[in-house]
């Protein structure tokens, strides 16, 4: 339902926080998307979503919608006006901080309203959003600092599902919450994704969380996907060596006493990336190529990986 064809995003006139980006999703698919602070994630789902401000630019690429019913959708050249009536409606976001997201002036019904009133859709939806994702409707009068951060940022999941989009973009929706909290909407997600069929793209720095929920994982390094595939084989044997290094810097919950290995160093300065693998100043097991030629993405048992250790590029 969603083919991101070769998106790159500038700022200013030299950093590209997000280069030659591609992926596909099908509908009701889940797609992880998983980096450190820097990586490119927010920079790519603000290019998809049309969020960006400036000096940030889509320089190329394109963002292909295909609607259940009616003609594909570039939204990179979608006008302002136009926007306006595909948002909510085929595609919402889900923001960090329901704060950021939710209006602290307004009571939680009105803000519903609002969105519901905009697209011709009836009020009396608002009860049955609340209550699917398990905030009582009682609430409606209630306005977001009278809620808890779990119920407002469940509000928040509700008033993106308001509208029935096809894709829903969720930019770490449980960081802000405790992991009490986080199982609980990462179980309302999955429910909901399994009876209203959305799609969604998770942006997290969180790869085991995305080992649970998502059917696919794309790596961002340095603005480009570094690996991509079925987050059942990232899980059990990532193949890119930053994945590798995710995976291990997190404590795994069935082994004891496992040493962490985290990874040295920092992510580029990409105002001026290193030459090569932008990897290769952490990357415990560069070879001699990798500070010269950069690796392609390359297809290794059905996952796109981009790394000399491939053997493909050498
Ligand atoms: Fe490491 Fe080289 Fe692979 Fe980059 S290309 S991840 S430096 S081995």
């Amino acid at each position: 339902m969603l083919e991101v064809n070769g998106v790159t995003v500038q700022y200013g006139q030299a950093v590209k926080a997000c280069v030659d980006v591609s992926f596909t999703l099908a509908r009701g698919e889940i797609l992880g998307v998983v980096g450190e602070s820097g990586s490119g994630k927010s920079t790519l789902i603000t290019a998809i979503t049309r969020l960006q401000r400036p000096p940030a630019r889509t320089m190329a690429g394109q963002v292909i919608h295909h609607p259940r019913d009616g003609e594909p959708v570039d939204l990179v050249r979608l006008s302002e006006r136009e926007l306006r009536r595909y948002r909510w409606t085929s595609l919402s976001i889900v923001l960090q901080s329901a704060m950021d997201a939710l209006n602290p002036l307004m009571r939680l019904g009105e803000q519903f309203a609002d969105v519901l009133k905009a697209h011709g859709r009836p009020l009396e939806r608002i009860p049955e959003l609340l209550r699917m994702v398990g905030v009582s409707p009682d609430r409606v009068r209630a306005y977001p600092h009278e809620l808890s951060g779990g119920m407002r940022q469940r509000a928040s999941i509700a008033l993106a599902l308001a509208c029935e989009p096809d894709l829903i973009v969720m930019d770490e929706p449980t960081t802000a919450v405790d992991v009490v909290m986080q199982r609980v909407i990462l179980q309302h997600i999955v429910r909901l994704r399994r009876e209203l069929g959305f799609a969604v793209i998770f942006v997290t720095h969180d790869l085991p969380l995305l080992l649970e929920l998502a059917d696919r994982i794309a790596v961002m390094y340095a603005g480009r996907i570094v690996e991509i595939g079925d987050a059942a084989g990232i899980g059990d044997v990532p193949q890119h060596p930053y994945t590798r290094g995710l995976r291990d810097a997190f404590p795994p919950l069935r082994v004891a006493n496992k040493r962490l290995l985290g990874i040295p160093g920092s992510p580029p300065d990409l105002r001026n990336p290193p030459a090569g693998c932008a990897f290769h100043p952490r990357c415990a097991v560069r070879l001699a190529v990798c500070d010269q030629v950069e690796p392609l993405l390359k297809d290794r048992d059905g996952r796109l990986t981009a790394c000399h250790l491939n053997g493909a590029d050498q």
